[in-house]
This record gives structure tokens, C-alpha cells and sequence, in this order.
């Protein structure tokens, strides 16, 4: 029987990565579903390589003009907007969802996926960082089984008992190493950050990834999200996570166990890898993706990050262990400020001050509910633009 695959966010980077490694197994999977934005271009590939039975166009305005697209593949059901995730996510053929929208964005079609009880692939970290208690609670009533793909948790995943699932305590557990590669100014003198450009942001020296996860793993902001998604994943206190940064990107992340063994997962720097595992989960899937070449690795390094040029780490801790919306407006107040920087509205460390901006002027609250959070979200998006218009004119 092969199993009935949805991808949220199918025309991105994750996207593009879980649908090839689809295509190595067709008598293993059958997609059902994808979604698409406002890149139809793409859609159009895709559609022209596989062949989903339903297409959702999540930007309403896109619907129009892709009405010559809807009539080439007329055996395709379209939807239009972000609702339709929700309901699809749901079908019975949808098995496996696999959440790879990025920010925000994709809270609501992630957790319809953990409320129908299917297995979820995440990739979407943000939906964990404003809402991780209530996913994993959730994950935890409907029996969802949430596999990382973010390559760190993936790897920590993978250095647990067979038995484990997200969400459980992990037996033995002494701390867990995030590895970090330190993006590509990790050597960057820090006068030197305040004339970086976007280019130089997007050009990670390991991964190739989307826009905005490029500038977080360059201010580090990723791992300050990764260290926040981490404490939901694993269930542990954030004083149980180290973050270590490690150039070469081959130790994905690290378990240290109580009696001193520290188990890694090693591999190359290719998202198809922690996807197939996911996919493929608990069978492995052979793929062709890259190997290691061990003569060629001549050393593995490991170092601290420098907090006081790359403060996104420290500012992600301390969100969390505050609680209540800390995280969510940490994450709204980045989302703009990265997309500020992306179109040169604002120079790189920038997105530090207005993120912190943020967080010191919106007093905590405590939320609960999606509707609440949705609302917060919207209200530091607002104050985060403002900050940006004043930085824009100072
Ligand atoms: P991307 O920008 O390449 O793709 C994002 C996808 O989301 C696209 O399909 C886009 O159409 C869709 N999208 C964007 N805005 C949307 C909106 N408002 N509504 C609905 N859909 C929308 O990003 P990516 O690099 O593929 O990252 C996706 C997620 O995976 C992010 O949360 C990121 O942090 C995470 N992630 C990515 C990588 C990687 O290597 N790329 C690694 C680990 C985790
Ligand atoms: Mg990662």
C-alpha cells in the first residue's frame, strides 16, 4: 500500500527537497496533495513532473492568474487559500503531512495536521516556536507522530531509543548539543556587520535553504528558534541545551546520556537526508543523496558562538524561560525585521535591535488559544513595521 503524502509549502526549498526524494520511491508514496504561494512557475514543474490529485493555491490573489495553469492539468482538484489546508490535511489518503510553509504562516495547517492525527514532518519551526506547548499537547491527544526534519532535532531523533516519541522525556538524559556552522559571518569582524548585504546573508557556506531561514542562520536567530523548537521536541528545560558551533556542518547535533557517552549523527549538509529518514520512518529509504568522503575530511572543529556580536541565541533563551507569548513575539518581531533587511529597508543589526524593540515594548501575556496567539502575532507585526519605517528615516 503505498502511503498518501501531503506537502504544505511544496514550492520551496524544503519542499523541492522532500518532493525528490517522492520521486526516487513512487511504489512507496502517492502525494495528494501540495500547496503552492505565489510562486506558479514553479507549480507549473512540478505539476509537469508529478502529479498530485489536489493543488492548493494559498495567496488568493494568485487564482486569477493561474487559470491557464488550472486548465493544463485538468485532472488536478485546485483550491484557493489557506482554509483548504485544514480540510485536506484531514482526508483519509493523507497519511503523512509534511509542514514546510515557512513563519507564521503555517501555524494553522500544521496544527490541523497534529489535530487530525497524522504523521507530521516539521520543518515549519516557527509553528513551534509561538505555539509548542499546544502542538505537543495535541500531538499527545491525537496519538501524531511528529518526526523533525530540521537536520539538528532530526539527528538528536535519531540518537534516541527506537521506542521514543516527540514529546516524551528522554531516559538518561545528561544535555542536548545543538551544532550550529555559525553562518557565514561567524568569522566577520563586528564593525564589519553593519555593511552586509542580503547577498552575502543568502550565502550559507554549507546549506542551500530559503530567504529567510538564510538571514536566521546568519544572525543565528535559527538556532536561538532551533533551541526553543528543541525544548518542545524533547520535552527537556532549555538549561539542558548547549549550542556548539561547528564550521563543517557534518555533526548534525549531539545526545550526551548521564554516564558521559555522547551519541552524533553524522552526514552531508542535504535536507533529503533527515527527509527520507522522516518519510521513510521507522523503515530507512535508500536515496542519492551525497556521502561523506572521509578523506577528504581533514578535521571536525568546535567552538562557542559569539554571543556578543550574535545576541539572537541568549535573546531566544531568555524568551523562553520568561514564557507566555515571549516566544511568538520574539518570532513575529524577526519575521519582519528579516524581511525589512531582505528588501534593504534596514541594515543587519537591525534585526536584533527591533526584535529586542519589541519585546521590551509589548508587555508579556499570557495566550493560550490560536486565535489569541494569531491576534499577538498581528499586533507585533504591526508594532515591528513602525519600528522599521523609524529606522528606515533615522
Ligand atoms: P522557502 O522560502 O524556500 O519556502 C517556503 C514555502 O512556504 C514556499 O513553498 C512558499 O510558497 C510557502 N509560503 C511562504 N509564505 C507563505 C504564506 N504566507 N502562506 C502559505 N505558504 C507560504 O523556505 P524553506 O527554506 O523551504 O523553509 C521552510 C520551513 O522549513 C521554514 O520554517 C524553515 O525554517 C524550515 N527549515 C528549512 C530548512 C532548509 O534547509 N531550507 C532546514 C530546516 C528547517
Ligand atoms: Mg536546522
Amino acid at each position: 500500500m503505498r502511503r498518501g503524502v501531503a506537502v504544505f509549502g511544496a514550492t520551496g526549498s524544503i519542499g523541492r527537497s522532500t518532493l525528490a526524494v517522492l520521486r526516487e520511491h513512487p511504489d512507496q508514496f502517492r502525494l495528494e496533495v501540495i500547496s503552492a504561494h505565489a510562486n506558479l512557475e514553479r507549480l507549473n514543474e512540478i505539476l509537469r513532473v508529478h502529479q498530485p490529485r489536489h493543488v492548493v493555491i494559498t495567496q488568493s490573489d494568485q487564482w486569477k492568474a493561474s487559470q491557464s495553469l488550472r486548465a493544463a492539468f485538468p485532472a488536478v482538484v485546485f483550491h484557493a487559500g489557506m482554509e483548504a489546508l485544514n480540510d485536506l490535511a484531514a482526508m483519509p489518503e493523507v497519511e503523512i503531512v509534511v509542514a514546510s510553509i515557512v513563519g507564521a504562516a503555517g501555524l494553522r495547517s500544521t496544527l490541523a495536521a497534529v489535530r487530525a492525527g497524522k504523521q507530521v514532518l516539521l520543518a515549519n519551526k516557527e509553528a513551534l516556536v509561538m505555539a509548542g506547548t499546544l502542538v505537543m499537547a495535541e500531538a499527545a491527544r491525537t496519538g501524531a507522530i511528529i518526526l523533525p526534519v530540521d537536520s539538528e532535532h532530526n539527528a538528536i531523533f535519531q540518537c534516541l531509543p527506537h521506542a521514543y516519541r516527540t514529546g516524551q522525556t528522554i531516559p538518561g538524559l545528561h544535555q542536548l548539543i545543538l551544532t550550529c556552522s555559525g553562518g557565514p559571518f561567524r568569522t566577520l569582524e563586528t564593525q564589519a556587520l553593519q555593511h552586509v548585504t542580503p547577498e552575502m546573508a543568502c550565502q550559507h557556506p554549507n546549506w542551500s535553504m530559503g530567504a529567510k531561514i538564510s538571514v536566521d542562520s546568519a544572525t543565528l536567530m535559527n538556532k536561538g528558534l532551533e533551541l526553543i523548537e528543541a525544548c518542545h521536541l524533547f520535552a527537556v528545560a532549555h538549561t539542558q541545551i548547549d549550542v556548539v558551533v561547528h564550521p563543517q556542518s557534518v555533526v548534525h547535533s549531539m545526545v550526551e546520556f548521564q554516564d558521559g557517552s555522547v551519541l552524533a549523527q553524522l552526514g552531508s549538509a542535504d535536507m533529503r537526508i533527515p527527509i527520507a529518514f522522516s518519510l521513510g520512518y521507522p523503515a530507512r529509504l535508500s536515496i542519492d543523496a551525497p556521502r561523506i568522503q572521509w578523506q577528504d575530511l581533514r578535521t571536525l572543529e568546535f567552538e562557542s558562538p559569539r554571543h556578543e556580536d550574535f545576541p539572537a541565541i541568549e535573546l531566544a533563551r531568555a524568551s523562553y524561560a520568561e514564557g507566555d507569548d515571549r516566544p511568538l513575539v520574539l518570532n513575529a518581531a524577526n519575521e519582519i525585521a528579516v524581511a525589512a533587511f531582505l528588501s534593504g529597508q534596514i541594515r543587519f543589526p537591525e534585526i536584533m535591535a527591533i526584535t529586542l524593540e519589541c519585546l521590551n515594548r509589548l508587555p508579556r501575556q499570557p495566550i493560550s488559544v490560536v486565535d489569541e496567539m494569531i491576534v499577538r502575532d498581528a499586533e507585533v507585526r504591526g508594532l515591528a513595521k513602525q519600528l522599521v519605517e523609524i529606522s528606515v528615516c533615522s
